[in-house]
């Protein structure tokens, strides 16, 4: 047997899920967060805000939530921050920059 391993370039990689997908015994899968070119995790301190005018209603941000945190309400998305974790991934998946951490706006 071939003594190789599969190891992921965190600078690399584009999320695209492919690996995941195909992978037959299923050891690779996702971790939310936001990551620097390293892959070592960003702390973000605040939780995701909403922009109304700038949401399109995709629900993109409902779908990628780990954590069941967004329901769409009257075609908006509302944020429970009882349940969220601040992974991010709803800012990184936004279309058009609707959510968004506060302080990174700032910045
Ligand atoms: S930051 Fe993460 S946990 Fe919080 S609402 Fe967005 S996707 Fe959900
Ligand atoms: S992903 Fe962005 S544009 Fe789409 S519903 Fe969420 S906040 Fe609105």
């Amino acid at each position: 047997m071939e003594n190789r391993k599969a190891v992921i370039d965190p600078g690399k990689c584009i999320s695209c899920g492919v690996c995941e997908k195909v992978c037959p015994i299923k050891v690779i899968y996702p971790v939310y967060g936001q990551f620097d070119s390293a892959g070592s995790e960003l702390e973000i301190t605040s939780f995701p805000v909403l922009d109304s005018a700038q949401c399109v209603s995709c629900g993109e941000c409902a779908r990628v939530c780990p954590v069941k945190a967004i329901s769409m309400v009257d075609a908006k998305p509302v944020i429970d921050t009882e349940k969220c974790v601040r992974c991010g991934a709803c800012v990184l998946i936004c279309p058009t920059g609707a959510i968004f951490i506060p302080e990174e706006k700032d910045s």
